[in-house]
């Protein structure tokens, strides 16, 4: 058994993040037999609850018992074609290991996947999705995929520039969004961006343990997986659009996510989902604030080099050479009990993470600060005095 950690470990990996009492209760309650009327009622509440947060009128909302990972494959198992094409959008690790995962589907079913160019620090390349589209004459790709929030360098991409790409090259391809990452934390229309895709997981912005994906499918894209058969079965979005439960979720509801979620759509709505994105944006900008100064003695910078791609949901500092934010991270953990996150893929062991996704606060946020700070002391990481402070100046300005 683990020691009992008196007071709480403050968790900010940017997934899976803090739990909030309320969605644990839920998800405590008893089972219930399939045919309750109360199954029916709760999965209702979290298809609507997910059209309300994505702003989707009519898309058909699909939960998986699966993370993020297993959505990626959702995905592709229902838009992979013979003879045609998937361009999955270069945005940093979490797109390199999308396209890594849809090649290997991509090549049983004759489906070609293809890449823009990514440039480390900055959004994906809205010029190159554009170019890309604009080569395509025959109208082969017949998808765009992109991550709007990279975990791996806290970039956020701008999905309306994708949306005009697409329009000026006058290109049929379906628009398809990863937002494990920025799910109510950033800004996100589905409708009005007019993408055709969108899908997520429980355990970052939607303050669930992970275990639950989810995915919205708009009736374009539904018709698409209907004329491509592929060899899928559990994936398949046509036969699970259904009005029985039972081929809803191909098998037995995950019931226990789906309370949670339920609850977790219930507190966001609570606060309004213009409130918790301000909320994210506010504590994003204490994170910055405090990272601004402590860059001034030149160990440590933001590795987003695009001010306005700076995500809400995560932010990525970049540690000068010889210094380890691994031993860093540790050290947060187990003597400050700050749960801080790496870095991932070519990121490993050049950056350390903070996450502010989910269920934060003003206190978590500068007590994790003040944890950083205590254990960059610890491993003699040269930074300037002063950045707790800095962001609490940050959150009294916001709040005025
Ligand atoms: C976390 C994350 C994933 C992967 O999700 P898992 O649940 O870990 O498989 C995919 N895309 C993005 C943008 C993420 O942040």
């Amino acid at each position: 058994m683990n020691p009992r950690v008196p007071g709480i470990r403050s968790l900010h990996s940017p997934g899976p993040t803090r739990v909030p009492d309320a969605v644990m209760h839920a998800m405590q309650r008893p089972m219930m037999d399939l045919m309750d009327p109360r199954v029916g009622a709760l999965i209702r509440a979290c298809e609507d609850g997910m059209r309300w947060l994505l702003r989707a009128r009519d898309a058909h909302v699909l939960f998986y018992a699966a993370n993020g990972h297993g959505m990626w494959e959702c995905v592709t198992a229902n838009l992979a074609a013979p003879g045609r094409a998937l361009l999955i959008a270069g945005g940093g690790h979490f797109s390199d290991s999308w396209a890594e995962q849809t090649e290997v589907l991509a090549q049983a079913t004759g489906t070609e996947v293809l890449r823009t160019p990514h440039t480390e620090g900055h959004p994906f390349d809205a010029a190159a999705i554009e170019q890309a589209l604009h080569a395509d004459k025959a109208h082969r790709i017949a998808a765009v995929l992109v991550v709007h929030t990279d975990t791996s360098s806290g970039i956020t991409s701008d999905l309306a520039a994708v949306r005009r790409a697409l329009d000026a090259a006058k290109h049929p391809a379906l628009f398809v969004v990863d937002l494990v990452a920025s799910l109510a934390a950033e800004p996100f229309e589905m409708d009005a961006l007019g993408v055709d895709v969108a899908m997520g997981a429980s355990q970052k912005g939607l303050m669930c343990p992970p275990g639950l994906g989810v995915v919205a499918v708009n009736a374009r894209a539904l018709a698409f997986a209907e004329q491509h058969a592929g060899p899928r079965f559990y994936w398949d979005w046509v036969r699970r659009v259904s009005d029985m439960q039972y081929k809803k979720f191909c098998g037995t509801p995950p019931l226990a996510h789906l309370a949670g979620l339920e609850a977790a759509l219930q507190l966001i709505a609570q606060e309004s989902l213009a409130g918790v994105l301000a909320r994210h944006r506010r504590l994003a900008d204490a994170v910055h604030a405090a990272l601004a100064c402590w860059g001034t003695a030149g160990a440590l910078k933001p590795l987003c080099k695009v001010a306005a791609a700076r995500s809400s949901a995560v932010t990525a500092i970049e540690v000068a050479g010889g210094l380890d934010p691994e031993a860093l991270r540790t050290v947060a953990r187990e003597r400050f009990q700050v749960a801080i996150a790496g870095g991932l893929g070519p990121l490993h062991g050049r950056v350390f993470r903070i996450g502010h996704l989910g269920d934060m606060s003003e206190a978590t946020i500068l007590g994790a600060l003040a944890g950083v700070e205590a254990a960059m002391t610890v491993q003699g990481v040269p930074f300037g005095a002063g950045g707790v402070a800095a962001a609490a100046r940050s959150l009294v300005e916001a709040t005025a």
